[in-house]
C-alpha cells in the first residue's frame, strides 16, 4: 500500500525522457535505467502505482532532483514484459495529474511525496467554444499530418470533456515534450484550450514549411534524376541505331569556333539544342542540320587580304585587256580609294555596253587586280525574289538566295561580286527581285542583309558589287540610282584585231593544246573573220570563230596529218569556216526608190535599219508593219504629215494622198530600241515614193523630224558611226546638234567618215537622193 501523508501520496517515481504522459490516457514506452527499473518493481509491489514525471532535458543520463518537471501524473501499471537484454516494456495508464511536493528518496531510485492537481473549470459556454476551435484546429492539422489513423480522430473528435480532448489530442500527436510539458503543467481550462490551439496552429506552419520544403527538394531530384535517366536512354537509342552521339558536341565546337557575335551564336547554338528533341530519322532533323551547317560554312570572319600594291593591279588590268583605257581609269581610281579608306565607299560600277566587249571580263579582272575571290550570278530572267532573298526554312526544300550561295562558294566575306545582265531583271506574282537587289547594293542597308533561310543579319558591306546591263533603259530607277554607269562602247576593226592577236588567239590556241609553232593567224585571217563571219560591236563571236578555226587544225595536228606550222591566211579561213556568213539585209546593194538606210542603236550595239515604203491604189490609208514601237510610229506620221504639207514644194499633186494607201515596213532584222531617230529615214523613204527620186545606198541616216521639218538632235552616234563602218557605209547625215558627239568616236573611224551635219530635212533630201 502507498504511504499517505497529509493527504499527499509518497510514490516510487520514473523520470521519463523525451515524453510526457497525461491524465486519462493509455501509454506504451520501454524502461532501461536501473533506477526505473527498480522503482517499478518497488510499484509493483506496493498495488501497481507509479509517479511520472518528464525530464527537463531528454539528454540527462542520470537525473537528479533538479533535473525532473515538478508535475506529473499518477499511473497505473498495466503490462510490464521484460525483455533479454534487460529492458523492460511498460504500458501504463494516466491517472490523474499530481505535483512533487517532496523527494523522499533519490538513491536507488526516486521516491516522491505527490499532491494531486486539479483542472480549474471554465463555464460550459466558453469550454464549448474554445473545445470546438480546438477540435477544428486539430481536425485542420491532420489533414496535413496523416499519421493519425481515422478511428482514433473519431474517437477524439466526439469527447465532450475539454481536458480529456487536448490531453488524449496531445497524447497521439508527436509534439516535443517540453511544448507539451507546458499544457500539462498549466490548471486553467481556459488557458489550456487557448495555448493548445497556439500550439497547434505553430506545429502546422512547421509542418506546411516541412511539406513545401519536402516537396522542392523531392521534384528538384525527381526532375534531374528524370533527365539523367531519359539522357541515357536517348545515348542509347543514338548508339543504337548507329548515330554520331557527338555530333551534337562537334556542331557546338564548331559554331564557338567561328566567333559569331553573341546573339547570332545563342541563336544557332539554340538550333543545335533542338536537335536533341527530334527524332533523327525525322525531316525537321535534316532541316535543322542543313541550317547549321550553312552557317558554319559561311564566312563571317573569314577574309582576304587585299593587294596593296596599286602597280600590280595596274599591270594586272593591263595584262587582261587591251584598250578601255577610261574604265581601267575608273577602276584604279576605285582601288586607291579603297586603299587610303580601306571601306567601300561610293556607288556601285555598273559596266555598260553591248555584249562580248568585256564587261565580265574586265569585273573578273577587278578581282585580280585586288586578290579577291569573284562570284558571278546571271539576273537575266531572273523573276522570283527568292533567288536573291531566299525561302523562309518552313518551306519545303527551302535554300538560302544565291547572293549568300556565291559568298559561301567564295569562302571569304569580301569577294569581288558580279551581278550580270541587271537589266533583264522582271517580276511576277513571286515578288519584286529589283527590290530584293536594292536591299543588297544599298550601303545604307546591306550591313544587316537578312535572307529568309539563314534568318540572321549578314553583312555584305566589305563585298565588291559589280553590275553589267547592255542597256539603261530596261533599269529599274532606284537601281540606277545607286549606280554609276561606264560605258564600255564596241570596237573598231583595229581594235578587234588587236584584241584577237593580244588575248583572243592565243588563249584559243592554248585551250585546244596548241603552240605557235603549230599555228599563226595572219593580221588578214583575223580582218577576214571579222568581215566574213563576224558583224558584232563586241568580240564574243570572233572568239568563238577563232576558236573553231584553231579546233580545226588542233583536229589535223592530232591526226598527224600535219607537221608543219598551219597559217592562218584569209583564204584558209574561208578553207576552214566554209562560207561567209550573209550579213546583206543589212546593207542596200544598189540605189532604190522608197528604201533608205537608217541607222540604230540595239542592245547589241549600232545597226542599220533599212526602212522600206510602198504605195498603192487606195483611199488614203496608213499602215505600218515591222518591228515599230510607238515613237517610231509617231515619227512615221510626223514624216507623212511633213510632206503632204509641202507636197507642192517637191513637185508632188496634192490629189496623189487621196487616192494612195502608204505602207510602212521595217524588215526584222536586230530590234532597233523604240525612238524617234529613224525620223529623217522615213521621211527620205516616203519622199522618194512619191517623186521616184531614188535613195542613195552608199549613204545612212539618223535623226528626228519635227512637223515643221527641223531635225532634232539623237543618241547614240558612236555606236551608230561604228555600225555604218563595220557595214562599209562611210556617208553619214545627222544633226548638227550632235556634232559636239563627233569627238567621242575613235580617231582613226572619224577621218573615215563623211560627216553631213544638217539642220532641216530639205539638206537631208538634198543629200540624200539622187537628182532624176
Ligand atoms: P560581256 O560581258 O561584255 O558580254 P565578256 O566579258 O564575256 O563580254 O567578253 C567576251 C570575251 O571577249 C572574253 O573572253 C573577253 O576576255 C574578251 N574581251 C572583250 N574585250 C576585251 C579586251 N578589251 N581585251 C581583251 N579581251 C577582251
Amino acid at each position: 500500500m502507498e504511504e499517505i501523508i497529509n493527504e499527499n501520496l509518497i510514490l516510487p517515481m520514473v523520470a521519463l525522457r523525451g515524453k510526457v504522459i497525461f491524465p486519462e490516457t493509455f501509454v506504451s514506452f520501454d524502461v532501461g535505467r536501473n533506477s526505473s527499473v527498480l522503482a517499478l518493481e518497488e510499484a509493483q509491489k506496493n498495488g501497481g502505482e507509479i509517479f511520472v514525471a518528464s525530464q527537463k532535458s531528454a539528454f540527462t543520463e542520470i537525473p537528479t532532483k533538479e533535473d525532473v518537471n515538478a508535475i506529473g501524473v499518477v499511473c497505473k501499471i498495466m503490462q510490464m514484459i521484460k525483455l533479454p537484454s534487460g529492458v523492460i516494456k511498460l504500458s501504463v495508464e494516466g491517472k490523474y495529474r499530481a505535483e512533487i511536493v517532496s523527494f523522499n528518496q533519490v538513491v536507488p531510485f526516486f521516491k516522491a511525496e505527490i499532491k494531486k492537481r486539479d483542472y480549474i473549470l471554465a463555464d460550459a459556454t466558453s469550454s464549448e467554444a474554445g473545445l470546438r476551435l480546438a477540435k477544428n484546429a486539430f481536425l485542420e492539422f491532420n489533414l496535413f499530418d496523416k499519421r493519425i489513423s481515422k478511428e482514433v480522430l473519431v474517437n477524439l473528435s466526439e469527447r465532450e470533456d475539454a481536458n480529456q480532448f487536448i490531453d488524449n489530442a496531445l497524447t497521439v500527436l508527436l509534439i516535443k515534450d517540453q511544448k507539451c510539458q507546458k499544457i500539462l503543467d498549466e490548471d486553467d481550462t481556459l488557458k489550456r484550450l487557448e495555448d493548445f490551439c497556439a500550439l497547434i496552429k505553430s506545429e502546422l506552419e512547421i509542418i506546411k514549411i516541412e511539406k513545401k520544403i519536402d516537396a522542392e527538394v523531392k521534384s528538384r531530384i525527381d526532375k534531374s534524376q528524370k533527365e539523367y535517366f531519359l539522357r541515357e536512354q536517348l545515348k542509347a537509342i543514338h548508339g543504337e541505331l548507329g548515330d554520331n552521339e557527338d555530333e551534337k558536341d562537334t556542331l557546338e565546337k564548331k559554331i564557338k569556333d567561328k566567333k559569331l557575335p553573341k546573339e547570332i551564336e545563342d541563336r544557332v547554338l539554340k538550333e543545335v539544342s533542338r536537335l536533341d528533341k527530334i527524332n533523327p530519322s525525322s525531316p525537321d532533323y535534316s532541316v535543322i542540320l542543313n541550317y547549321i551547317d550553312w552557317i558554319t560554312e559561311l564566312p563571317f570572319n573569314e577574309c582576304t587580304k587585299d593587294t596593296e600594291d596599286l602597280k600590280k593591279a595596274k599591270a594586272v588590268l593591263d595584262s587582261d585587256h587591251f584598250g578601255l583605257e577610261k574604265v581601267k581609269e575608273r577602276i584604279l581610281e576605285y582601288i586607291s580609294v579603297l586603299h587610303l579608306t580601306k571601306e567601300i565607299k561610293g556607288p556601285i560600277l555598273c559596266f555598260v555596253g553591248p555584249p562580248g566587249v568585256g564587261k565580265t571580263s574586265i569585273a573578273k579582272s577587278v578581282a585580280r587586280a585586288l586578290d579577291r575571290k569573284f562570284i558571278r550570278m546571271s539576273l537575266g530572267g531572273l523573276k522570283d525574289e527568292a533567288e536573291i532573298r531566299g525561302h523562309r526554312r518552313t518551306y519545303v526544300g527551302a535554300m538560302p538566295g544565291k547572293i549568300i550561295t556565291g559568298i559561301k562558294n567564295a569562302g571569304a566575306n569580301n569577294p569581288v561580286f558580279l551581278l550580270d545582265e541587271i537589266d533583264k531583271l522582271s517580276s511576277d506574282i513571286h515578288g519584286d527581285p529589283a527590290s530584293a537587289l536594292l536591299e543588297v547594293l544599298d550601303p545604307e542597308q546591306n550591313s544587316t542583309f537578312r535572307d529568309r533561310f539563314l534568318d540572321i543579319p549578314y553583312d555584305l558591306s566589305k563585298v565588291i558589287f559589280i553590275t553589267t546591263a547592255n542597256s539603261l533603259e530596261t533599269i529599274p530607277y532606284p537601281l540606277l540610282d545607286r549606280m554609276e554607269i561606264i560605258e564600255i562602247n564596241g570596237y573598231t576593226e583595229e581594235e578587234k584585231i588587236e584584241i584577237a592577236k593580244r588575248y583572243l588567239c592565243p588563249k584559243e590556241i592554248k585551250a585546244c593544246g596548241l603552240t605557235d609553232d603549230n599555228i599563226r593567224f595572219t593580221t588578214e585571217g583575223i580582218k577576214e573573220i571579222i568581215s566574213g563571219y563576224t558583224m558584232e560591236a563586241g568580240v564574243r563571236n570572233l572568239e568563238r570563230e577563232i576558236g573553231s578555226v584553231t579546233r580545226k587544225v588542233a583536229v589535223t595536228v592530232a591526226e598527224g596529218g600535219r607537221k608543219k606550222r598551219t597559217i592562218i591566211t584569209a583564204k584558209k579561213v574561208n578553207e576552214l569556216l566554209g562560207v561567209k556568213k550573209s550579213f546583206e539585209y543589212r546593207k542596200l546593194t544598189e540605189d532604190e526608190v522608197g528604201t533608205a538606210t537608217g541607222l540604230a542603236w540595239t542592245a547589241f550595239g549600232g545597226v542599220s535599219l533599212i526602212i522600206e515604203v510602198a504605195l498603192t491604189k487606195g483611199k488614203g490609208e496608213v499602215s505600218l508593219t515591222g518591228k515599230l514601237g510607238d515613237v517610231m510610229k509617231e515619227s512615221a506620221h510626223a514624216g507623212i504629215s511633213y510632206i503632204k504639207r509641202n507636197a507642192k514644194k517637191y513637185g508632188i499633186d496634192e490629189k496623189v494622198f487621196a487616192e494612195t494607201d502608204i505602207h510602212i515596213h521595217v524588215p526584222e532584222g536586230a530590234t532597233p530600241k523604240d525612238g524617234p531617230s529613224a525620223g529623217i529615214t522615213m521621211a527620205t523613204a516616203l519622199l522618194s515614193a512619191f517623186t521616184g527620186r531614188k535613195v542613195r545606198s552608199d549613204i545612212a541616216m539618223t535623226g528626228e523630224i519635227t512637223l515643221r521639218g527641223k531635225v532634232l538632235p539623237i543618241g547614240g552616234l558612236k555606236e551608230k558611226a561604228l555600225a555604218a563602218v563595220r557595214l562599209g557605209i562611210i556617208n553619214i547625215i545627222m544633226p548638227k546638234g550632235n556634232e559636239k558627239n563627233i569627238s567621242d568616236i575613235p580617231e582613226k573611224i572619224r577621218k573615215e567618215i563623211n560627216f553631213i551635219p544638217v539642220e532641216n530635212v530639205d539638206e537631208v533630201f538634198e543629200n540624200a537622193l539622187t537628182k532624176e
